[in-house]
Parts: structure tokens; C-alpha cells; sequence
């Protein structure tokens, strides 16, 4: 296994300059922290960076951009660390790592936030719910709210209120060159419609403003489980039922072994099952209406669709997802469950072998396909489900089996692929970033990028590379 000294090349490296006034912490390999400050959210991603400059706000992240254009070090931006991919890690560079910068301020009256970088969704929730109002954000709460942001945003709110992105209100970012930059609706507005998606090509967002929506503090919420058996028509009917219900309802189907959570029965430990699990953004009653039919459909093992705080429900996945798992994701986007999707996805769902590999698929629609395919950089607004295709381990052991898994899955469903989703790639090259955003929008980012970060200090992304052909 590699280490640290292979990669750092530290006895070259002159850190006065950065260490001259930084409020924030220098790690480097030796340091305590180090080892903890290094490690993503994804265990199978390994890596040794030369620094870690842990800032503690804008004028340390100046610095530290400063500083590694200066020296010509690798770069790699860390918000919350929960790329797939480990992108907000890397070997022998400096990672520029945001998660102290910590501030929240809602404005209850207003009803908007700012947030600063390292801020994650169950911290924003927390401060958020504190006046009845909710940024739509994403469906673990120790994800970071940069990372998933700059890419979009799918979450539990978005048939009612749309993506993360569609609530941004104004970012304040440094450049390359170390320079500070508003980007909104009325200032660098081509700046501002390209971090609504286009990820950390052009800058190190050090600060967002979003719009609140009021939401809860209870919510109907929660999964409906049948056994795997029944898959086929569960998914059959479910694809019936949503062409009816409002945009209050979001829906999203799982398929994988019943965790041993509390509230699982301990017979159905372990037992393939399909779920669908719901969040109805509006009155409990008008909810319970809506999500009868699914309730009276076959014969549910398990019914949990019941009124909770809107907290609570935000952290229902939080224990599937625990940092320091291995796991391989691939995702793509279709427009219908036709039969023959269904098919796959049951034929697929039959074989998962670890308890951690999971099915996630997502409802899109509503407000999220409302907002126009050119308004913002975000590529693939008019797709009707998305697939995330997860298989995890505890470690390296049956971790290539579930990876083999997750691609034969995906391959399977090769001829039904619409588009993708950006913050649901892995390292998969520069054909499905383009596929992710369409050619037309990926040449403008191109153009954008070239204006913002010619010399591709970051990189270490979804990169939209400045040269002007592929
Ligand atoms: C458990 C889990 C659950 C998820 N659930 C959802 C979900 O519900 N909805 C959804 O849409 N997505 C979801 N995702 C995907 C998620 O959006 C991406 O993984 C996202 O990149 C995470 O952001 P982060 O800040 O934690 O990641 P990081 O790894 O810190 O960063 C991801 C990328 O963004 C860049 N970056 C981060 N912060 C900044 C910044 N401030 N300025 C510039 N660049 C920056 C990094 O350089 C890197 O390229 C989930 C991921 C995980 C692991």
C-alpha cells in the first residue's frame, strides 16, 4: 500500500509564504489531523496530498490559490468529500479543504440563507427548520452543500420547489488568479449560470445565498416496503400511479437487503426487498390521500410512510451510506420505466449480493423540468427517473464482484440512456461530461472556462477542459 512519503515532495516545498498569517491549519503528512484530513467519503480512495490547507476563511482560500499557482502544485477544492470519485483528494498536491468555514445566517423574514463552504445539508437543515423553512438539498446529511450544489442538487423537495441550484440566489467565488468575484442574476450573470452546474470548473465558491421555502416541521414521509417478489408489479403500478399524483409528492424506489435498522422487523433482515419511499411536501391529510393507493398495493412487508419531522426524514439515509465504505456508483437517467427497463431493473435487483449495494432511483419532473434546459448549466431537466447504481463493501474483500455488478447493470441499461447526472459520474472521461451537460451547453462552459480558469487550475472536477474541441 502506498503512503506518504512516496507522493509528498515536501523536502522541495517552501510553505512560508502560505503559513505568513493563515488563520486555518497547515497539515501536512507528519501532523496530527493529517491522516483524518486526508480521507474521503469513499474508503476505496487512497491518497497522500503534499498539503492540506484547512481554511478558515476567504483570505486563507486566496492564499492558498495564491500559493499553488505560484508553486504549480496539483490542486484538489474539498468541500463536504463525498465525491464518488475522490476528486476532493489527491497525491503529492495541496488539497484547499473548506469544511471549518462553518457559517450559516438564515434570514427568517426574507426567507433566504448564506452558507459558507464547508457547511453540510443536516447543518443547514438544522438551522433552516429552526424557522419552519427548507433548502431542497440532498438526501444524506452528511453530504457538503458546495460540492452538491455546483453540480445541481436532486433531492426531496424538487417536484415542488426544483433543484439546489434553482434556489441560488448570488455566490461569492475566487478565481484562479486569486481574485474575488459576486456572480448572480445581475452581476457576472454568465458566471452565475455556469456554477448552476457546471461544478468547481471556474472558481473556489467560498460563500452561497439561497431562497427558503416553507416546509414541516412535519412532513409525511417515509418508505413502503414489498418482498423482491413482487417487484414487478409494484413497479408496474408505481409507474401508473405517479402520472397522477402533484408535484407535492417525491418518490424514490430502492431495491437491496433490508438493513438491520430499528425500525425493520428482524425476519425481514436481510431479505431482498423493493421500497418506495415518499416525501409529500404540503399538508399531512392532502398527503395521506395521495399515498393510499400505494399504501393498499399488493402486500407491503413494512409501511413507514408515516408524519415525522421533516429532520428525521432527511436523515433517513444517513446509516446506508456511512463514510469509509468502499463503494462504486453508475448512474444515467431514463425517460420511462417502460417494461423492458422494469425488466432489467428486477433481473438486476435479484442478483445484489452485499447488504450495502443498493438500487436508488430516483422520480424527477415537476419544477426541476419547469425551469427551461438553458437556464442554468445543469444538463438533463426533462428526464423522467434517474438511476444510481450503488454497490458497496466494508472493504477491498467482494468489492471487485459488486463493481462488476453495478457496470453490468448499467450496460444493460446502455440503450434506454438519456442523459446523466453530473454529481453522479465517476472517473468516466470527457465524452459523458459532455453527455452530462449536451454539446451545446458544454461548448458554452467551455468558453466560460477558458475566460475563468484558462490554464485549468482546476481540474481536479468534472473537467471542462478550456481547449476548444474534444
Ligand atoms: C452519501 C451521498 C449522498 C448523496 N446524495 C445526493 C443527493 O441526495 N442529491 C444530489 O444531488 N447528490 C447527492 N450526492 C452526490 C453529491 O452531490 C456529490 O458527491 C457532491 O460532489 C458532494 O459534494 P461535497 O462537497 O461533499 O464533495 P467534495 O468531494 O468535497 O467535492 C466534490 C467536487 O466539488 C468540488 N468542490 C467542492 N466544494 C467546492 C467549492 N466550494 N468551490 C468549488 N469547487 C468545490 C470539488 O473540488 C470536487 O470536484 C450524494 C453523495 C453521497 C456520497
Amino acid at each position: 500500500m502506498a503512503d506518504a512519503s512516496e507522493f509528498s515532495p515536501m523536502g522541495a516545498l517552501d510553505i512560508a509564504g502560505l503559513q505568513d498569517g493563515f488563520r486555518g491549519d497547515l497539515l501536512r503528512p507528519e501532523d496530527p489531523g493529517y491522516e483524518d484530513a486526508r480521507k474521503v467519503w469513499n474508503g476505496s480512495i487512497n491518497r497522500f496530498p503534499a498539503i492540506i490547507a484547512r481554511c478558515a476563511g476567504v483570505a486563507d482560500v486566496i492564499a492558498a490559490v495564491k500559493f499553488a499557482k505560484d508553486t504549480g502544485l496539483l490542486v484538489a477544492v474539498r468541500g463536504g468529500g463525498h465525491s464518488y470519485p475522490g476528486l476532493s483528494v489527491c497525491d503529492g498536491g495541496l488539497v484547499i479543504d473548506l469544511s471549518l468555514m462553518k457559517g450559516i445566517r438564515v434570514d427568517p423574514e426574507a426567507r433566504t440563507v448564506r452558507a459558507q463552504a464547508g457547511v453540510l445539508l443536516g447543518e443547514v437543515d438544522r438551522e433552516t427548520q429552526a424557522f419552519g423553512l427548507a433548502l431542497p438539498s440532498g438526501i444524506v446529511t452528511h453530504t457538503g452543500l458546495s460540492g452538491l450544489t455546483l453540480g445541481g442538487g436532486i433531492n426531496w423537495l424538487q417536484r415542488k420547489y426544483g433543484l439546489t441550484i434553482d434556489q441560488l440566489l448570488s455566490v461569492d467565488l475566487i478565481t484562479a488568479e486569486g481574485e474575488f468575484v459576486k456572480a448572480s442574476a445581475s452581476e457576472n450573470e454568465d458566471l452565475f449560470w455556469g456554477v448552476r452546474g457546471g461544478g468547481g470548473n471556474f472558481g473556489i465558491v467560498t460563500d452561497f445565498e439561497f431562497r427558503l421555502n416553507p416546509v414541516g416541521p412535519t412532513v409525511l414521509a417515509g418508505p413502503i416496503f414489498w418482498p423482491i417478489e413482487e417487484a414487478p408489479n409494484v413497479l408496474r403500478f408505481y409507474r401508473e400511479w405517479i402520472l397522477e399524483t402533484p408535484d407535492e409528492l417525491m418518490t424514490i424506489v430502492t431495491n437491496r437487503k433490508a438493513p438491520p435498522l430499528s425500525f425493520v422487523p428482524r425476519e425481514l433482515h436481510g431479505k431482498l426487498i423493493v421500497g418506495v419511499a415518499c416525501c409529500f411536501a404540503g399538508p399531512i391529510e392532502e398527503g395521506e390521500k395521495v399515498v393510499k393507493p400505494l399504501k393498499e398495493f399488493g402486500s407491503p412487508v413494512l409501511d413507514v410512510c408515516v408524519p415525522k419531522p421533516y429532520l428525521a426524514h432527511q436523515a433517513m439515509f444517513d446509516p446506508s451510506f456511512p463514510h469509509g465504505r468502499w463503494y462504486y456508483i453508475r448512474s444515467c437517467d431514463v425517460s420511462q420505466l417502460t417494461d423492458e427497463v422494469i425488466d432489467i431493473t428486477v433481473d438486476h435487483a435479484l442478483r445484489i449480493n452485499s447488504p450495502f449495494t443498493a438500487l436508488t432511483l430516483w422520480q424527477r419532473g415537476g419544477a426541476v423540468e419547469r425551469l427551461g434546459e438553458e437556464e442554468t448549466a445543469f444538463g438533463g431537466r426533462s428526464a423522467g427517473h434517474t438511476y444510481n447504481i450503488t454497490g458497496a463493501t466494508e472493504g477491498s474483500e467482494g468489492f471487485d464482484e459488486e463493481r462488476e455488478w453495478v457496470r453490468n447493470f448499467w450496460s444493460a441499461l446502455e440503450p434506454h440512456h438519456t442523459s446523466v447526472y453530473v454529481n453522479f459520474l465517476m472517473d468516466e472521461g470527457e465524452e459523458r461530461i459532455r453527455e452530462a451537460y449536451g454539446a451545446r451547453k458544454y461548448d458554452r462552459l467551455k468558453a466560460l472556462k477558458r475566460r475563468y480558469d484558462p490554464d485549468n487550475l482546476f481540474r481536479l472536477n468534472q473537467n471542462i477542459r478550456p481547449t476548444a474541441t474534444v
